[in-house]
């Protein structure tokens, strides 16, 4: 499946979203249900409180994601124990603005 990924600008500063593309090839982990998967884009949510990452996704899906993914920095805080307060938004945002015909996927990897 192709994906589109959406990391935590925060992040960002320190992780090249290695573990994220690995677990994205090999189908394994928060990918698991779609398989091993072609990363079309990998782009951050722009800043908090994050309003950036919906117009992103909404990108990435006409340029081909068939599922929009919302990498684990975001929605399970790691690796810092930090949730993003903004991400159950943001993901309602996307799902509503895609019709819920986009495939959501929450996670990357543990
Ligand atoms: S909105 Fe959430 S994902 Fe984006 S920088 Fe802020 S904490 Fe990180």
């Amino acid at each position: 499946m192709k994906v589109g990924i959406i990391r935590c600008m925060q992040t960002e500063d320190i992780c090249p979203g290695t573990r994220c593309l690995r677990t994205a090839a090999a189908g394994i982990e928060g990918f698991e249900p779609v398989g091993p998967s072609e990363v079309i884009g990998i782009i951050s949510c722009g800043g908090c409180p994050g309003k950036k990452a919906v117009a992103r996704a909404l990108d990435m899906v006409k340029r081909g994601a068939e599922a929009v993914v919302f990498s684990s920095c975001m929605t399970r805080g790691i690796p810092w124990q930090y949730r993003c307060p903004h991400a159950e938004q943001i993901r309602k945002s996307v799902e509503a603005l895609t019709g819920g015909k986009t495939k959501i996927i929450d996670w990357t990897h543990a």
